[in-house]
């Protein structure tokens, strides 16, 4: 990829950080330096972009890039390293079997390197074990999805927000982690009066734009939403025609939730609220028919995630608010591509195209690729990828695009099993990650700016990334790594792709193949397109099925992904927290910055996005840190039964009491004492999802040094 005249044209490309996927218009002046602007014809910003997508171009410089194919510490040339990589995993998959092989990849990937890599390792090597970061991110909701409505396929747009009358947040603090969605919602309010509330144990940033506020107990939100099923139910306000017309199960749901919930009360207490803003909250929503519930990372990562995802879903499929403009329930992902990875397969109990590990599917998929080796199991989830790695089982690992070493759940102990696993490989753009460390082979990848390809944002719009600029070094698209090494072993006639719109292509025919017109994710429309029209693509979103043209909303005839058309109430029962607090800890929080994305490898070289939060900072309520002597601005230690970090306290009625929160973002490059991954154990994960419970640690905050 990346053949185009640089530096001659504005080019339309799609901002690399959060998935609301906004569009940027880039150029290159003769100096050779990168501006950027909001896209005023991309349908999810109209010109408008965040902080982050505004210091894009303090990201792009050379210094911290990795330039050079590497192999046990020797750079190399591409041969040698594409060689090296096919033979270590021919030799361990000869010794050892297709599952002693692993690949943990990235929503921060294209959908073309992404269904490159998904068709490597489930295709070919024989092997489900490729997960990605988005286990930590979204992996519940596709859960709670697929349980609800048959298929992960989100029903709202972002234009659904816009012609809402009531939004509901729940833990997702909009305002700094989809800052453009959210200023939408905030326009939406002015010109509308839209209500919103916000359903967070923080006040957030987001909270800050709510007409009402509910700081409810962490990881009690599946409890306050059976308490509002019992409510509608109980005082007739539900849609009786749609849930008899459109839905399956609810007399169960209702059952677990009367059990769960009995009463208003019940629910007040378990909160930590009082019951009058229970009351205020039940009857607020009973009487707004146009509502959209937003959810986040607070829902998502949590032991808990998919029932709660499910205990949403349920309202909305109670009152019929779904399928219609300015309703539904509506996932809203972390990372620039978290969707398309999904479309790919890039979970490890997925296949591609949404397809999981049916028989009939996996058969559909072995003809279409006509592969012999399709693996016919779901494969290792995030953190039992990583244990499978400490163990030895897993005796090769290729990390793309991600920083395990950092942001996993009990980071120390996948730093060790890295460090004493047989092979790892580590495509990135950045030289010196913390998990690029500890790689035998490191392979320098293409960076935004650099790549073409596509990714979908959260309402399931695909957009193009587009290249403005020449591949830094030897750097090269991860497609075209993955397809090399894929010829390298021996499956070239596969492995065909010379652009990343033959890649494209193969994905969409892929998605409408033996396709009655019933599967969610389809854009069969899409399999023909010339490279002329790959190039030229405009934002577009799924499904687009062959002879149709795009549909925006989804379920507007009542019909869902199962087998029998109607949407699934799910029964859920809440569950206490993972894990126990000892007298005088607090319950650890972690979550995103403003200003920052991830492990910063990027956001971190720009002084500007720096400036908003210099160092860590601990936020404790006020009460907590006088307990503890503790005053703002103080050096704080913070300790866990896997790990101690250091770090600056803020004092803040912002923060409930009993309760902590530290910034995610922190890593050994940048301030070595205070990584998130390390404090947090990995002992706690959605039976359903495996998605690891990041938010309720407890922890104990001393002051530092001792007294
Ligand atoms: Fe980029 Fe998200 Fe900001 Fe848009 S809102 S500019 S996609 S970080």
């Amino acid at each position: 990829g990346g053949e185009r005249e640089f530096a001659k044209e504005t080019v339309r490309t799609t901002c690399p950080y959060c998935g609301v996927g906004c569009g940027v218009l880039a150029s290159v002046s003769s100096d050779g330096s990168v501006s950027v602007s909001g896209d005023p014809d991309h349908p999810a910003n109209r010109g408008k972009l965040c902080s982050k997508g505004t210091n894009l171009p303090d990201t792009l410089g050379l210094g911290e890039r990795l330039l050079h194919p590497q192999v046990d510490g020797r750079r190399v040339a591409w041969d040698e390293a594409i060689a090296a990589v096919a033979t270590r995993l021919s030799d361990t998959i000869a010794k050892h079997g297709p599952d002693s092989v692993a690949f943990y990849v990235s929503g921060q990937l294209l959908t073309e390197d992404y269904y490159a890599v998904n068709k490597l390792a489930k295709g070919f090597l024989g092997t489900a074990n490729i997960d990605t970061n988005s286990r930590l991110c979204m992996a519940s909701s596709v859960a709670g999805h697929k349980r609800g409505f048959g298929a992960d396929a989100v029903p709202v747009t972002y234009e659904d927000l816009e012609e809402a009358d009531l939004v509901l947040l729940v833990g997702s603090n909009l305002a700094w982690c989809h800052p453009i969605l959210n200023q939408r919602l905030l326009a939406a309010k002015q010109a509308r009066g839209t209500r919103i509330i916000a359903i967070d144990p923080r006040r957030t940033a987001a909270v800050d734009g709510a007409d009402r506020h509910l700081p409810i107990r962490p990881g009690t939100d599946a409890l306050l939403f059976n308490g509002l099923l019992v409510h509608l139910a109980d005082n007739g306000l539900l849609d009786a025609r749609f849930v008899a017309e459109h839905t399956a199960g609810l007399a169960k749901a209702l059952e677990a939730a009367r059990a769960d919930a009995p009463s208003p009360a019940h629910v007040a207490a378990r909160c930590g609220l009082p019951l009058a803003d229970i009351e205020a909250f039940y009857a607020e929503v009973a009487t707004v028919r146009r509502t959209v519930t937003i959810y986040s990372q607070g829902v998502n990562q949590s032991s808990q995630g998919t029932d709660t995802v499910n205990a949403i879903l349920n309202v909305h499929f109670l009152t019929g608010r779904i399928g219609a403009p300015g309703m539904g329930p509506f996932s809203v992902t972390g990372q620039p591509n978290a969707m398309g990875g999904r479309e790919v397969g890039g979970l490890a109990n997925q296949l591609a195209a949404h397809m999981g590990f049916e028989p009939e599917s996996v058969d559909r998929l072995r003809r279409f690729w006509n592969a012999p080796r399709v693996a016919d199991k779901p494969g290792l989830k995030a953190v039992d990828l990583f244990h499978a790695v400490e163990e030895g089982t897993v005796r090769a690992v290729w990390v793309m695009a991600t920083n395990p070493a950092v942001s996993m759940p009990d980071a120390a102990r996948v730093r060790r099993a890295l460090a004493n696993c047989e092979t790892v490989i580590v495509s990135d753009c950045i030289a010196d990650t913390d998990t690029a460390r500890l790689a035998h082979i490191r392979l320098p990848a293409a960076g935004w700016s650099e790549k073409d390809g596509t990714v979908t944002n959260s309402d399931r719009t695909i957009s193009r990334q587009r290249s403005f600029r020449p591949l830094a070094g030897e750097a090269r698209p991860d497609w075209w790594i993955v397809t090399q090494v894929a010829r390298a072993m021996g499956f070239t006639a596969a492995f065909p792709f010379e652009t990343p719109a033959a890649v494209f292509c193969e994905h969409a025919a892929l998605s409408a193949f033996e396709n009655d017109g019933t599967r969610a994710f389809d854009i069969g429309g899409l399999a023909g397109l010339s490279d002329a029209e790959f190039e030229t693509l405009a934002p577009a979103p799924w499904p687009r099925r062959v002879g149709e043209g795009p549909t925006r909303r989804l379920y507007t005839d009542g019909r869902f992904f199962t087998d029998d058309g109607r949407a699934r109430f799910v029964p859920v029962t809440s569950r206490p927290p993972p894990r126990f607090l000892e007298p005088g800890s607090l319950m650890l929080n972690t979550g995103r910055l403003r200003d920052q994305w991830h492990t910063m490898t990027r956001t971190g070289l720009s002084p500007r996005l720096s400036a908003h939060a210099p160092e860590p900072c601990l936020d404790l309520h006020p009460q907590d840190a006088a307990a503890r002597g503790l005053t703002d601005g103080a050096l704080v230690s913070l300790s866990t039964p896997v790990g101690t970090a250091l770090a600056r306290l803020r004092v803040t009625e912002a923060q409930r009491a009993g309760e902590a929160f530290l910034p995610m973002h922190w890593t050994d490059r940048f301030t070595a004492s205070c990584v998130v991954g390390r404090l947090v154990d990995d002992l706690a994960v959605d039976p359903v999802s495996g998605q690891p419970d990041l938010k309720r640690m407890p922890v104990t905050v001393a002051p530092y040094p001792a007294a």
